[in-house]
């Protein structure tokens, strides 16, 4: 039997400001990702280029620095089989253009930046990121 991993999600301002937070969580539960911590922050512009500090080469870095840090932010450890992946499954492409029917960005996303959510891409980046927002 596979044992259960963890994976940060992040539900990012353009959703928590229309008020999706229990609609995306609900998502989650349905498929068997269970939230076993979550807490709502507003994060400083320092904290979001250190949490994104992957993405500082990047052309659109500093637009997404500014963008998470613009409001309030819900932080959510997911646990389950094969968390990581179904995570990002459950949230669809990071362009909600491109992203699969039914899935949370396709659902809920209204640009490439505005994409409702955030979901760590692999085991070791999802221990990173849990402690990054949990101390753990
Ligand atoms: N992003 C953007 N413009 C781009 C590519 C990405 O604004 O051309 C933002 C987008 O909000 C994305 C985040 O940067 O969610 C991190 O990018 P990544 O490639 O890691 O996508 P994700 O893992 O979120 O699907
Ligand atoms: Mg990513």
């Amino acid at each position: 039997m596979s044992s259960p991993e963890q994976t940060l999600s992040i539900i990012k301002p353009d959703a928590v400001e229309r008020n999706l937070s229990e609609k995306i969580k609900s998502i989650f539960t349905k498929n068997n990702l269970k939230i076993l911590e979550s807490k709502k922050l507003h994060i400083s512009k320092d904290e979001a280029a250190e949490f994104y500090k992957v993405h500082q080469s990047k052309p659109f870095y500093d637009q997404l620095c500014n963008y998470l840090s613009s409001g309030p932010i819900e932080v959510l450890i997911l646990e389950g089989v094969n968390a990581v992946l179904k995570n990002r499954d459950l949230m669809g492409a990071t362009d909600p253009k491109n992203a699969e029917e039914g899935t949370i960005r396709k659902l809920y996303g209204v640009s490439i930046d505005k994409n409702s959510v955030h979901g760590s891409d692999s085991i070791k980046n999802a221990k990173v990121e849990i402690d990054f927002f949990f101390n753990k």
